[in-house]
């Protein structure tokens, strides 16, 4: 088993692409926030322009479709169409599993690259209770379906105090189901999740004890596992992803942040206006980005500063890394 942090690199670009932000679940950490992302849902032709903005570096671009709920827009397949024309490296989408408009029926599994479906707990209990009833029902059924059609899966866990309980179970409650990719997140302080008790973050020994452990019994399954790396030694390099990385995180009302810490305010560092990609002034997240601080990320420090420790000197116990930094598992 090989395990490796990914390096940033300026050589490929993520693109996460909210087509819309509309959903059929109230998940209690969606990171969603109408009020600044919009509501809208963009047009197939609003879609082809913005992903051409971006079409010229397309064999060195990892397309990612979101939402909302991505399978809820109607023309999902022509825009998968679309991105395979303009060659993107890969293309994912990412789903709640209830798999809208007969997607598995509308496209093929050589047009994707990943189907990815989320999954916030083990038991249906738990996952249900921060996504809804039927979820878990649904997600199990929708992977089993799109394996069943030859489409590659992977499985997306977010941990916070709710769900942390189970994560030692996933390795089991996974065997046999098909998917070839698992990628474990931390719950965020965004969105709807700022006004519920789904929030909470682990500590920096409860991961510990509980994350790399978890990662090596999945990958042991042949499974490529992917977890954020968080907490780091002060002897450890922090790098800003935004400084030495290409990602872009769109939104339906045109907003294009370079952080996601940043989405539940105005600080994009870009804003879509007649369909090219234009720099916002100051002051905006990119002024952010170099200020150095002991703590590691400094919007870690500003946005959820609940994750940090310090000694009696005041001074941190260690840095957070940034939320895109990832540990990599390779069976
Ligand atoms: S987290 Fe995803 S599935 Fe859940 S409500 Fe938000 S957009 Fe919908
Ligand atoms: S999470 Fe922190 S380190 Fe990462 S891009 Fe945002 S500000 Fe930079």
């Amino acid at each position: 088993m090989k395990k490796q942090t990914v390096a940033f690199s300026r050589q490929s670009t993520n693109l996460f692409f909210h087509i819309l932000t509309g959903c059929n679940l109230h998940c209690a950490h969606c990171y969603i926030n109408r009020e600044q992302h919009g509501s809208n849902t963009l047009s197939l032709d609003t879609i082809r322009e913005w992903l051409g903005i971006f079409s010229s570096k397309a064999k060195d671009t990892n397309l990612i479709l979101l939402g909302g709920e991505p399978t809820l827009h109607p023309d999902l397949a022509s825009v998968v169409s679309i991105a395979g024309d303009m060659g993107f490296k890969s293309i994912t989408i990412d789903t709640n599993g209830f798999l809208f408009h007969d997607i598995l029926d509308n496209i093929t599994p050589n047009q994707i690259d990943f189907f990815s479906f989320s999954l916030d707990g083990v038991t249906r209990e738990t996952n249900d209770a921060i996504r809804g009833e039927g979820c878990f029902d649904a997600v199990m059924s929708g992977i089993s379906s799109a394996v069943e059609k030859g489409f590659s899966c992977s499985m997306i866990y977010t941990v916070s105090e709710k769900n942390i309980h189970e994560v030692t179970k996933l390795p089991e409650l996974i065997k046999n189901l098909g998917i070839s990719r698992f990628f474990i997140q931390v719950v965020g302080l965004r969105g709807e999740s700022k006004n519920t008790d789904a929030k909470h973050q682990v500590s920096k020994s409860i991961w510990q004890d509980t994350i790399p452990k978890t990662a090596e019994q999945i990958a042991e399954q042949g499974i490529i596992v992917t977890y954020p790396k968080v907490f780091l030694t002060h002897e450890e390099t922090f790098e800003c992803a935004a400084n030495v990385a290409n990602n872009y995180f769109i939104f339906p009302n045109g907003r294009v942040y370079q952080c996601p810490l940043c989405e539940d305010f105005p600080f994009h560092s870009y804003e879509i206006i007649n369909n090219a990609l234009i720099p916002r002034p100051k002051i905006n997240e990119t002024n952010f980005f170099s200020l150095q601080i002991p703590e590691g990320c400094v919007m870690n420090k500003l946005i959820q500063p609940g994750n940090l420790s310090y000694d009696d000197n005041g001074f941190p116990r260690y840095k957070i890394a940034c939320c895109m930094l990832k540990e990599e598992l390779q069976p």
